[in-house]
């Protein structure tokens, strides 16, 4: 198998190279040329590592089915995600089951990619022959830095080091980092909003002088974020996944069609469900959630994307988020390279693009939007938990009632499976003032064990202690000090 880029601008890569580069230097996204078919009978029985080593072999192929085993069975084992089925479905009644994404170290969905994707990144080192030890940047507001983190701890030839807005992460989120342990960690506090922090980090990698200082240290910089192939492969895993288990539980017969509805910030998750869904897995709709920044839904509704418009701070604040990297990938599945080229030059001088009404209607077919504003969302935790007797975090919130909504709309039957991103105990105060219908002046950590009480739900492990873990990392800096915290930590001159 091999990767092309979005934009037509890079030659034919083997899939370690797309891993390793991350993105296509000159703009774009690795993308496979072709999507490889799955017989769907193979794979029934398949515990999630087993599973897991079939899907992402049918991609990775020039690693062998034996590296691939093993590094799955690493990145999945059960000290890690605490629960045997890493991604148990739970079904509230005898047609939707809720797919919890959050039983890794981090309590959110993207554990399942960053626990493997340090070990993908190593063996492609390996293959590509490289002898730098590789240095992990990265600018987070909150859940890739800690998900990145616990994936990249102690990592041979590797170093992570995570840069995160001092006053812009929740409390829950900075001490979750800060207490991150491993020889090879890094977290810094940077004066500054998250935009800040991202263009800081963004400059340091577009520095020539800054890498070939590093490089004759031994050090080559390289990115854990969502746009890397390698953090969008493991997720289609679990859709199959989930499909077994609907078929184990009896929700559906083999081969029946299911839809999904995936709470949707960057577009990775539920790009990886299309994956899915073009491999054989018999998907019928994919339902599309956003918050209040709902610019995908317009997107879909009227075929132009419109990044110009005001950015709302909500409860779900992973989906707030008003370019969705990883669109350009389904667009490319759909158009090809030359109109991508045309768009996203577009989304870039403009702002903004539009596609075609006979496009639009064709991407309808399989795909249905819609949006949860922050009344909504309350709401929707507060009856879920009542009625349904289930404590869910506000992302999942808004794929809940963004799938009701759609049922009311189409009195749709189909069997579904809603994604569950984040555990609740990670948005306490959200969850709480949901719940309790007041806003507490109380912080995430008093919080927690009244929330237990109220709902009966169990705190998820690696949130349960992160009040007492020791502080590990306390350096603030200010943004022009980034290059200098860089080789500190690196112990360069
Ligand atoms: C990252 C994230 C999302 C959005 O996922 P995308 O793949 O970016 O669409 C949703 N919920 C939570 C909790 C997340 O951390």
């Amino acid at each position: 198998m091999k990767y092309e880029s979005t934009r037509g601008n890079h030659e034919l890569v083997d899939s370690s190279e797309a891993i390793r580069q991350g993105m296509v230097p000159q703009g774009g996204l690795f993308v496979p040329v072709s999507i490889p078919k799955i017989d769907l009978a193979s794979l029934v029985g398949l515990d999630y590592c087993a599973l897991a080593t079939k899907v992402i072999g049918e991609f990775l192929t020039d690693f062998s089915k034996e590296e691939l085993a093993e590094v799955i069975g690493k990145a999945y084992q059960s000290s890690h995600f605490d629960n045997e089925k890493v991604v148990p479905l739970k079904m509230i009644n005898d047609k939707v089951g809720i797919l919890e994404l959050f039983h890794g170290p981090t309590a959110a969905f993207k554990d399942l990619a960053l626990q493997l994707l340090p070990h993908l990144l190593t063996l492609s080192i390996q293959k590509q022959q490289l002898k730098e030890e590789v240095v992990i940047l990265v600018a987070t507001s909150g859940d890739t830095g800690k998900a990145a983190l616990e994936g990249f701890k102690d990592v041979k030839g590797t170093r992570i080091i995570v840069f995160y807005p001092k006053d812009g992460v929740s409390l829950m989120q900075e001490r979750q980092m800060v207490t991150t342990a491993g020889s090879n960690t890094a977290v810094i506090g940077v004066e500054g909003n998250f935009d800040d922090c991202q263009n800081m980090v963004k400059d340091i990698f577009g520095d020539e002088d800054f890498s070939s200082q590093l490089s004759e240290s031994g050090f080559e910089l390289s990115s854990a974020n969502s746009i890397n192939w390698g953090r969008l492969v493991p997720q289609i895993v679990y859709y199959f996944h989930a499909y077994n288990q609907m078929v184990e539980n009896g929700s559906i017969a083999f081969k029946d069609e299911i839809n999904v509805t995936v709470p949707t910030g960057n577009f990775g998750n539920i790009l990886a469900a299309y994956y899915a869904k073009r491999m054989g897995l018999p998907i019928k709709t994919l339902i599309c959630a956003s918050n209040r920044n709902n610019v995908l839904t317009d997107f879909f509704k009227t075929g132009r994307y419109n990044r110009k418009r005001e950015f709302h701070k909500t409860s779900s604040p992973s989906m707030d988020i008003l370019i969705s990297s990883n669109l350009e990938r389904f667009l490319f599945h759909l158009l090809g390279d030359a109109e991508v080229v045309k768009l996203y030059d577009g989304l870039s001088e403009k702002g903004e693009f539009s596609i075609d009404d006979a496009v639009i209607s064709q991407i309808n077919k399989i795909i249905e939007s819609g949006y949860a504003d922050e009344d909504e969302v309350k709401d929707e935790i507060r009856t879920m938990l009542q009625r349904d007797n289930y404590l869910m975090d506000p992302h999942t919130a808004v794929a809940m009632r963004v799938y009701k909504k759609y049922c009311e709309k189409t009195g749709d039957t189909t069997p579904t499976v809603v994604d569950s991103t984040a555990s609740p105990y990670k948005f306490v105060k959200s969850v709480y003032d949901a719940i309790s219908g007041v806003n507490s002046d109380h912080d995430d950590f008093r919080l927690i064990g009244e929330l237990k009480e109220i709902s009966g739900v169990d705190i998820h492990p690696a949130l349960k202690s992160v009040a007492s873990l020791e502080i590990k990392h306390d350096s603030n800096i200010k943004i022009a000090e980034g290059r200098q915290m860089i080789k500190t930590v690196l112990q360069i001159d």
